[in-house]
């Protein structure tokens, strides 16, 4: 089939990522094999009953041995001892990829491991939601969503290339960058967004003078948009922290310096500044929504009544 190079594709880790990879991969039509396999028994049976992988098996080594695409799809936490398991089973010529969030700390963790004669391409799609696990998946997940590369400086071009298309059929844009600037660009649009939300939302759950049902029936939609993001999978969102230290304290830092230049306009009644500051940022959103990364529509496009 165009644009997949790959015979036998194996997925590490069942969760989101890699069911909607494979979903993906049948609604292109591809023709080679899919194995998937994850640590735990259940959750390789819900994706066995679902049969979104041409074969289900229960052990990394056993996915990996014969396959020509290797993707890891585990928390970034668990990807060297992953990596550590399956090198030995790795065939000559293959390419191994991931899918984490965070990418210098993988490729330290990973690099060093990766026999050689196996090409070693890691990645990071762009595009996610808060529900996780096996059974999370969906085929468009990754169309018109960035999927971002970070070859390594001796990767061989073809293989990069290979992967490139892979990613191209599954429905993303891709594009290559260096991994220190990846994880300093997705602690501002990711990382340090989903820990304020996780910090407001656990602000709203201590502040005893609002109760649970005043949250939940008056939670207008910035609220809700964090109660949302706040519900991602503890695990992934722990480990992207714990390995994106610096460029997360980074943010967090300059956010803290913005956060009590607004608290100060607010005490004192600076209304210029605050609506100066305002105009700014809604001028980022306008340039989100032309480039097609999100809807115009009111309220991202919801319907009124909950779904
Ligand atoms: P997920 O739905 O939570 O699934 C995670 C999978 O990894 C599960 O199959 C789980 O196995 C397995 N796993 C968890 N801990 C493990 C460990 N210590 N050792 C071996 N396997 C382990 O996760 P996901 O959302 O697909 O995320 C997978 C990767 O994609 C992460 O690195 C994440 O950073 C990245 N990513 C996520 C998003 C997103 O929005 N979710 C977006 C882009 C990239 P069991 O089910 O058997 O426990």
């Amino acid at each position: 089939m165009s644009g997949i190079v790959y015979k036998r594709v194996a997925l590490i880790g069942l969760g989101l990522i890699a069911s909607s990879v494979a979903l993906a991969l049948r609604r292109a039509g591809f023709e080679g094999e899919v194995v998937g396999t994850a640590r735990s028994a259940e959750t390789r049976k819900v994706a066995g009953q679902l049969g979104y992988c041409t074969e289900i098996v229960e052990t990394a080594q056993a996915a990996t041995k014969g396959s020509d695409l290797v993707i890891l799809c585990v928390p970034v936490g668990a990807m060297r001892a992953v990596a550590e398991d399956i090198v030995g089973c790795l065939e000559p010529g293959a390419t191994l990829t991931d899918v984490g969030s965070v990418k210098a700390q993988v490729i330290a963790d990973l690099a060093p491991i990766i026999p050689d004669g196996v090409h070693f391409v890691p990645g990071h799609p762009i595009a996610g939601t808060e529900h996780s696990g096996p059974a999370s998946g969906f085929a468009s997940l990754f169309d018109d969503r960035w999927l971002l590369l970070t070859p390594l400086e001796d990767s061989d071009p073809t293989a990069v290339q290979n992967l490139r298309s892979f990613w191209e059929t599954l429905g993303a844009n891709v594009d290559e960058i260096e991994p220190e600037h990846h994880d300093l660009a997705l602690a501002v649009t990711s990382h340090a967004p989903h820990l304020i939300a996780y910090t407001m939302v656990g602000v709203a759950d201590d502040l005893g003078r609002v109760t649970a049902s005043e949250v939940i029936n008056y939670s207008a939609a910035g609220f809700r948009d964090f109660t949302r993001i706040a519900a991602s999978d503890p695990v992934m969102w722990r480990d992207v922290f714990l390995n994106n230290k610096a460029a997360t304290l980074e943010i967090l830092g300059r956010f803290t310096e913005e956060l009590f230049s607004l608290q100060r306009a607010i005490r004192q009644g600076d209304g210029p500044l605050l609506e100066e500051y305002f105009t700014r940022t809604r001028a980022i959103r306008r340039g989100i929504i032309d480039a097609g990364q999100d809807t115009a529509a009111p309220n991202f496009g919801r319907a009124k009544t909950p779904d």
